[in-house]
């Protein structure tokens, strides 16, 4: 039976451990673009104790919005002297005052949440039909004919500006899947299993085969289990605990399947969650081990290349390159030199960084839907960024990040490539 959801011992424990010095604050973007202080890291710790105390309702509709307005970015983590774990803290809350458990609001709220989390992004053939609808959308012209008479706009304007963030979807109208098995080229040095993701195996089908040639270019037999699902990482940032942690028992026992020495993702925010299924299966003792054992698998394919003896690539890409850091890369696991290291290692390619490349982009999963406004206002300050930087390619490790980045250049007319470091990688290593 599903256990009540509560701030527990630990989550409370966290709550004491912020000292208040407010360290966090000039870190993050939504007390930088608000500029209010229940936006700030402190300011929700406070909402939390009083929600912990009894003080606040869980149905309190003000602490719900500010709960609401924070990017789940964790850059507050790592300003924190204190060892603040915010984001656990963050998922425990939401989980808490999430629409359908207290909202006034939650009819319209919960059919969304259903329709998109819970059937679409955890149902393989749903997934398909939507991403095969979008690339038939965009590939026939019909998207170019919609944009040029602005009907969609006409129609509902907050549609058609939801309409302009879609990517541009990798390869034709049928899907640029990658095979379940690949052999290693040359002598084999390791077995790998490749999580091919859910909506970005839609969208960056080219992304996912890179990643495999240049697994296999390293010496791996790449497998992609057949049967692998959402990570459940938009659920558990959404206080959806539970539908997360059925979708993480799937994958677990999918992946143990594939009997790999580790498992590989080249989404920063997949990564992140699939490194704490451990966490979040703890209260389960018939998983809790397993969910251990294979989070310790799992690792970024940028943090795995750097760790062995890369295949040096040849191939001479002579452009200028800013690396962007998704916040679950750089604030949710750490890893902030590994990809930089890859870029360095294309012959050729200069990296330059950017002012704040560890700031959100302020795509965050769905905010940027739900939180429209506020995620434009945090992209605008990175796209100021970029462009300080006159790079020819802004390279960031994340899908969401890439789409939002790409939004945020096409609203300012800049044609400038958005790719996956893996993409340049694959790149100078088929450059002649
Ligand atoms: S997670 Fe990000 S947006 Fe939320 S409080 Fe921390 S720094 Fe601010
Ligand atoms: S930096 Fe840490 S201890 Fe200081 S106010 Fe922020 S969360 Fe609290």
């Amino acid at each position: 039976m599903e256990s009540k959801p509560r701030l527990n011992f630990v989550d409370r424990r966290l709550i004491r451990q912020c000292i208040h010095c407010g360290l966090c604050l000039p870190t993050c973007p939504t007390y930088q673009v608000l500029g209010s202080e229940l936006d700030s890291p402190r300011g929700r710790i406070y909402q939390m104790k009083a929600l912990a105390d009894g003080r606040i309702s869980p149905d309190d509709e003000n602490l719900r919005r500010h709960i609401d307005l924070c990017l789940d970015c964790r850059a507050c983590e790592t300003a924190c002297p204190s060892g603040v774990n915010y984001g656990q803290l963050l998922e425990h809350t939401r989980e808490l005052i999430r629409p359908g458990r207290n909202s006034k609001n939650s009819k319209t709220e919960t059919v969304a949440r259903e329709l998109v989390l819970n059937r679409t992004f955890t149902s393989g053939p749903l997934l398909d039909a939507a991403g095969l609808a979008l690339r038939t959308y965009q590939k026939t012209g019909l998207q170019r004919v919609i944009r040029q008479t602005g009907l969609l706009k006409r129609v509902s304007p907050r549609l058609g500006e939801l309409e302009q963030m879609l990517p541009e979807m990798q390869g034709g109208v049928g899907r640029s899947s990658v095979p379940r098995f690949v052999r290693a080229r040359g002598k084999r040095r390791y077995r790998v299993a490749f999580l091919s993701g859910c909506v970005a195996a839609q969208i960056f089908g080219g992304t996912n085969q890179a990643t495999v040639r240049v697994l296999v270019a390293n010496g791996c037999d790449v497998i992609t289990p057949d049967g692998q699902g959402c990570c459940g990482a938009l659920h558990v940032h959404t206080g959806d605990r539970k539908t997360a942690r059925d979708l993480a028992r799937r994958n677990i026992a999918v992946f143990e399947e594939a009997g790999a020495d580790y498992s590989i993702v080249n989404a920063a925010g997949c990564g992140s969650t699939l490194k704490e299924y451990g966490l979040l299966l703890a209260d389960e003792p018939e998983w809790a081990e397993r969910a251990g054992e294979f989070s310790g698998r799992v690792r970024d394919v940028t943090e795995f290349l750097a760790s062995i003896d890369l295949v040096p690539p040849t191939g001479e890409l002579h452009k200028r390159v800013t690396y962007q850091d998704a916040c679950h890369l750089a604030h949710g696991q750490r890893i902030r030199e590994q990809p930089r290291q890859l870029l360095r290692q294309i012959p050729g390619l200069e990296l330059v960084e950017m002012a704040g490349s560890d700031t959100c982009c302020g795509s965050a999963g769905i905010y940027n839907v739900v939180n429209h406004d506020v995620s434009m206002q945090i992209l605008e300050r990175k796209i100021e960024s970029v462009l300080a930087t006159k790079a020819d390619i802004l390279a960031a490790a994340n899908p969401g990040c890439i789409i939002q980045l790409m939004h945020g250049l096409r609203k300012r007319g800049v044609a400038m490539e958005v790719a996956h470091p893996i993409d340049l990688l694959d790149r100078a290593y088929h450059l002649t």
